[in-house]
């Protein structure tokens, strides 16, 4: 076992997931992927979060990352007042070993832990508080963990610690204003008392790790729960690759029962032999696999076919979210749309008309978008076939009669200066799974209420293409037990996602973000804001064009 080997807070949390990936971590960190595009984003926003963390201690002290270990630890031991400095006044902050401000940061070590808390708070005369800063809006038990080691590390180095907090996202917490208050922005929990607890297993966790990563070959882990859990991870693409086509971790919304499998020694779905542990839905897996074909019930099919009123619009979304709310109104992480694509339909074999929309400009591009999709659905200007609905269809939701669902106003329809409110266009609109769609739907008619009234028409208008593939009324083993959007469209269709720039959602809320609010030196030029925003409209088109495909091979099928 190395002695001098040192185990950090993210290496710690990365060898209680997993010896292996902490071995790789340590030995050949080569041999791990690098980081995409949407984890650095990730990382980012952690970034801005612990910023935002730090104003809430004016005159707290960044201890900079150096290339010279050794001075960052003398660095805080002096700030820290564990020793005096040699020479204070030659050094910028150092009146802070007398005053004793918020250290940002600051590395100790202590036997073979090594820690930088986000955050260490004075407190009392001589006593200090960890306060670990989470871009999330709920803690997990690793958290916990991760806090339980600075706590020993930092009392093993010598400092008096009182309290440890975890310092993460106020769900509630609405921006509104130009300036993000931290002070409600942030929840601050109290978990000293469980890394207290933690805190005695860290010393023989470390040793374990310890003599994990001093072996010349990696600690042969078998992959499971560990794989996903807390984190995805990065190693998956290694030491999962021996799995077969058809393999027990294919099973839907069947994790934990695939880890029993595979522990088991059973790696393909064919093999299953305890079938009583399948559900339903991974019983008719099972089958379509067993049978080489795939499991069709026609007669559900139908009924939800049957469902569907035309001239049909097909919708699909794009959203961003950001930890940081970017506009008023917004939460944290609330999803904001920027993007639509609507094809319509007006029978089954029409030729679609396709509608579409992608926010310019970097204002709250929900004003424009609502505008766009209300003349998409049908509501106002050139949206396609309506028919004239009584308005008391409407009113008969509300306590008030006179009033329409979400109107503020008081104003009867009478009363209406826009006239389309008494007129609801017909057809049903199709998306793939509804909650997304509707929840988006929700939330813009709580903001702008003056729209309550249509977003509460089309919310009743939809309908959910995942239905048949969620119930499994279709399933084909091409599907790799999803009945994702992704998964699903290449089964009926040689049109697929691999041949698009943009290939899933949070690509697709990233590029818009990077041409909208990108600025300094990879801030795009206009060729390439034209470009991406070209790649945008055909991916979020293809989710909308790609059920047309499905839809139509679905008729056949029934
Ligand atoms: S993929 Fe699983 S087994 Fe492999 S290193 Fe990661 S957690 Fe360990």
């Amino acid at each position: 076992m190395d002695k001098n080997k040192k185990i950090s807070k993210s290496k710690y949390v990365a060898g209680l997931q997993c010896l292996k990936y902490l071995w790789y971590l340590i030995n050949d960190p080569q041999a791990i992927p690098p980081y995409d595009e949407v984890t650095q984003f990730i990382f980012q926003q952690g970034h801005d979060v612990g910023n935002l963390a730090k104003s809430m201690f004016p005159g707290g002290i960044d201890i900079e990352f150096g290339k010279d270990i050794n001075a960052e630890l003398a660095r805080a031991r002096e700030l820290t007042n564990l020793v005096g400095s040699i020479d204070n006044s030659r050094r910028a902050g150092s009146t802070a070993t007398r005053a004793r401000v918020a250290l940002f940061e600051p590395a100790f070590t202590y036997k073979n832990a090594f820690a930088r808390a986000d955050i260490l708070e004075p407190t009392g005369t001589d006593a200090w508080n960890i306060i670990e800063v989470k871009s999330a809006s709920s803690i997990k038990e690793v958290n916990k963990h991760d806090i339980s080691l600075q706590k020993y590390c930092y009392e093993g180095a010598g400092l008096k610690i009182d309290k440890c907090y975890l310092m993460y996202l106020n769900r509630d917490f609405i921006k509104d204003g130009p300036v993000i208050d931290p002070h409600r922005f942030f929840i601050k929990e109290d978990v000293t008392a469980e890394a207290e607890i933690l805190k005695e297993g860290v010393e023989e966790n470390i040793n374990i790790m310890l003599d994990a990563i001093s072996r010349t070959a990696c600690p042969e882990t078998r992959i499971g729960k560990n794989c996903y859990n807390p984190y995805d991870c990065p190693l998956k693409q290694i030491c999962w690759s021996h799995l077969p086509k058809n393999n027990v971790f294919e099973l839907y919304k069947g994790k934990e029962s695939a880890c029993y499998f595979y522990q088991n020694g059973i790696l393909e779905i064919s093999e299953i032999n305890e079938l009583s542990m399948l559900t339903p839905t991974q019983l008719m897996q099972y089958r379509a696999i067993k049978e080489n074909n795939v499991y069709i019930d026609r007669d559900k099919i139908r009924r939800f076919l049957g469902k569907l009123q035309y001239p049909l619009y097909l919708l699909d979304f794009e959203t961003f979210a950001t930890a940081i709310p970017l506009f008023d109104g917004l939460k944290p992480y609330q999803a904001v749309p920027f993007q639509f694509s609507c094809h319509i339909l007006n029978d089954c074999d029409s030729e679609p008309q396709n509608l579409n929309f992608l926010a310019d400009g970097t204002d709250d591009p929900r004003v424009e978008f609502l505008e766009n999709l209300k003349k998409a659905l049908g509501y106002e200007g050139n949206g396609g076939s309506r028919e004239t609905r009584d308005w008391r269809s409407l009113s008969s939701q509300c306590e008030n009669p006179d009033s329409y669902p979400g109107d503020n106003s008081g104003n009867g329809p009478g009363d209406n200066p826009d006239n389309s409110r008494d007129k609801n266009p017909r057809g049903s609109i199709l998306v793939y799974y509804e909650s997304f769609e509707k929840n988006i739907l929700k939330k813009l008619a709580e903001a702008y209420p003056q729209n309550t009234w249509w977003l509460e028409d089309a919310i009743s208008r939809i309908v959910d293409m995942y239905e048949p593939f969620g119930n499994f009324y279709y399933y084909s083993s091409k599907q790799k037990g999803s009945a994702s959007l992704k998964n699903v469209l290449p089964v009926f269709s040689s049109q697929g996602y691999d041949s698009l720039e943009i290939q899933n959602g949070q690509v697709a809320s990233l590029r818009y973000l990077n041409i909208v609010f990108l600025k300094g030196e990879k801030e795009p030029d206009t060729a390439q804001i034209e470009k991406i925003r070209k790649n945008l409209l055909d991916y979020c088109g293809l989710d909308t064009g790609g059920m047309i495909y499905i839809l139509r091979e679905l008729y056949k099928i029934s």
